[in-house]
């Protein structure tokens, strides 16, 4: 299926502020990168709302026929505190706090993060490299920059050289910054910095004698800067230019414009084609914060076990709720919206529960074939799910129609009806359908009983671990229970 060949995309590219025609530098191929974790901590629901996206966009191309070569890092070294130059690793400091390995860190909450995203239906990456797993690569990459006089290295540390680099490309391209505004606007260097301008950044840190977290290099034992890593896992599995460079609305500055300036420093080329950038999640209009409490964690909507909400949601519904606002659109999450979201998405799913049973007809009041393009024509202009999911409902809308037998459908027009919005809400949109159908309710509901047994006997030898583990995973699976005075009883979503 090279259905690519019939569509022409269009992608908004932060790099130059326009929705441009996506043209691939091999035909048929994409190769996209996107920054992943700093796994330190849970990850938070405004990543997964950037992940997510992404996964569509992964998704849609996939669907079109591209081959697609997805990279997402995991950063498990290098990221320090204030997102700067200063302050402890945030993964060192976790591992210190909680008397552990810093590489136990990293695994409990890579566990975690890929748990959640599989909760919420992503799919995994091409690749999944990791910082600490490309040390020498990042070594060769500072040594072309120093070769080309534009790092330089200052007791033990490797700076990049922002002024120099100024002199011959712009830096602050993508983050629409001039360098001269910049300077004029920091303070002036405190006595004890390295760095020849506040602007430079670390492309190699000395680790000092209580850094746990360091490898031996020309330049001493140390780690790697932060915004080095993308730009070495990016090189050496995509190219030194390729597609597509995605990531969080908050690392254009100044992550990805330190990768821009790195990348065209060390092989004099642009690295990326098309620069994509995800908004955030707000939480009833604030900024989610773990320090305010205005925050939630994906677990904790799935069980309902917080404050803000007024009942569990399952990941179904939360990934639909996200792709109802546009990547690039701040998209506010509060109980209102959720069941707002919960009542579309059931209205959805018992649309496809209907339409097997639709009688055709020889005509068709619904022009199935202009609806499909429109289709294609929301998802082409920047890969625009709220207006695909308008559609999406003007498809149920006909399909209520024609089952109330106030409209007719051909057969033909039928069976592209369904794989259209089969393909757009499973394939694209990457919703699961969580809901049961009736024919599953007999042995489920015997099944579920059992359940409901079990945890009464947990509960009754004080066994509340298991009991509640019960009722939470059943909630993920769209089964609620609910205890009273008859006894215990559940609601499928
Ligand atoms: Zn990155």
């Amino acid at each position: 299926m090279q259905l690519y060949k019939d569509q022409s995309l269009r992608i908004h590219n932060s790099l130059t502020g326009k929705k441009e025609i996506f043209k691939p530098i091999n035909e048929g191929h994409v190769g996209m990168y996107v920054c992943g974790p700093t796994v330190y901590s849970n990850v938070h629901l405004g990543n997964c709302r950037t992940f997510m996206s992404f996964d569509m966009i992964f998704r849609y191309f996939k669907h079109l026929g591209f081959k697609v070569r997805y990279v997402r890092n995991i950063t498990d070294a290098g990221h320090l505190e204030n997102d700067a130059d200063e302050g402890e690793d945030k993964i060192a400091k976790k591992a210190k706090l909680e008397q552990i390995e810093p590489m136990e860190v990293v695994q409990r909450y890579t566990v975690d993060f890929h748990n959640t995203l599989q909760q919420f239906n992503l799919l995994p990456p091409s690749i999944e490299p990791t910082a600490t797993g490309h040390i020498i690569e990042q070594i060769e990459i500072i040594k072309e920059i120093l070769e080309k006089g534009l790092a330089y290295v200052a007791n033990g540390s490797v700076y990049f050289d922002v002024v120099k680099f100024n002199e011959n490309h712009d830096y602050g391209k993508l983050s629409g910054r001039k360098l001269e505004d910049m300077i004029t606007n920091t303070r002036e260097l405190t006595a004890q910095s390295e760095k020849k301008n506040p602007q430079d950044f670390a492309l190699w840190k000395k680790a000092e004698p209580q850094h746990i977290m360091r490898w031996p290099s020309p330049w001493g034992d140390g780690f790697p800067g932060w915004h080095l890593e993308c730009t070495a896992m990016s090189t050496k599995y995509l190219g030194e230019t390729f597609d597509i460079h995605g990531g969080g609305m908050d690392l254009k500055f100044p992550h990805h414009e330190c990768e821009i300036a790195q990348a065209e420093a060390s092989t004099g080329k642009s690295p990326v084609n098309y620069w994509m950038h995800a908004n955030m999640l707000t939480l009833n209009g604030r900024k989610m914060s773990k320090s305010t409490d205005n925050n939630i964690y994906p677990a904790e909507i799935f069980s309902g076990d917080n404050h803000i909400l007024s009942k569990p949601y399952t990941p179904s519904v939360v990934r639909f709720f996200m792709m109802q606002a546009h990547y690039t659109s701040i998209l506010d999450l509060s109980d209102e919206a959720l069941q707002a979201s919960e009542k579309g998405y059931n209205r959805l799913m018992d649309a496809l529960d209907n339409i097997d049973t639709l009688k055709t007809g020889e005509t068709s009041d619904f022009n199935v074939q202009a609806w499909k393009q429109k289709c294609y024509d929301a998802m082409n202009d920047d890969f625009n799910t709220p207006i695909l999911i308008a559609q999406l409902f003007e498809g149920v809308k006909h399909i209520n129609l024609i089952k109330e037998n106030k409209e007719t459908i051909t057969q033909e027009d039928k069976d592209v009806l369904t794989s259209t919005l089969n393909a757009f809400i499973f394939d694209v949109l990457g919703i699961e359908n969580q809901s049961l159908t009736k024919d599953d309710s007999n042995t489920l509901g015997g099944v579920v009983e059992l359940l409901i047994d079990i945890r009464n006997e947990a509960r009754a030898n004080k066994d509340f671990a298991t009991s509640d583990k019960i009722r939470d995973q059943l909630i993920v699976l769209g089964i609620q229970l609910k205890d009273g005075k008859e006894g215990t009883t559940f609601s499928v979503n």
